[in-house]
């Protein structure tokens, strides 16, 4: 095998591999989540340095004292909202924390890699695509209704599923 793809082959392992490493950094984040109807983590990183940039988890804005989610019932569920839709309503999604979190710290997201442990929902897709991310890795589920991944591979980002 020549040594070009033999480095590729070897750089495809170490992407794979961060991606399941940071999968379980998401899933973990994600039970830091006050909401009672879901909890999702969200991290940002870089497969080339094996980095982390940010992470984030859903819940309500910084300084706020469980206005829209974190009670004991979450408005969503109350209202009858379906996941994917009105997500003004109820906490601050995993991926769009993560990305504030990034800009918080000052930190450059272009070419950087997300994994989420939900797909993502149109808001989401469109701050990923503005922050420059490149990549995201997600998983499935049946309470979840996507209506990011046509926006995402519409807009050159790559989608990689990570199952259920
Ligand atoms: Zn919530
Ligand atoms: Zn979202």
């Amino acid at each position: 095998m020549p040594v070009s793809s033999t480095v590729a082959v070897a750089q495809k392992r170490i992407f794979a591999m961060s991606a399941e490493i940071w999968d379980e950094v998401a899933r973990t984040i994600a039970k830091q989540s006050p909401c009672p109807r879901a909890q999702v983590g969200a991290v940002i990183f870089r497969a080339d340095r094996k980095a982390v940039l940010s992470t984030g988890y859903n819940g309500q804005a910084r300084k706020s004292e469980s206005i829209l989610c974190g009670g004991s019932c979450c408005d969503r569920d109350r209202l009858g909202i379906p996941s994917g839709e009105r997500i003004e309503i109820g906490c601050i999604h995993a991926e769009i924390n993560a990305i504030a979190n990034a800009v918080y710290e000052g930190i450059a997201l272009a070419d950087a890699c997300i994994v989420i442990t939900a797909p993502p929902c149109l808001m989401c897709s469109k701050m990923i695509i503005q922050s420059g991310i490149k990549t995201v890795y997600y998983r499935g589920g049946q309470r979840w209704t996507s209506t990011g991944e046509d926006y995402l591979s519409a807009h050159g980002v790559q989608l990689i599923s990570l199952g259920r």
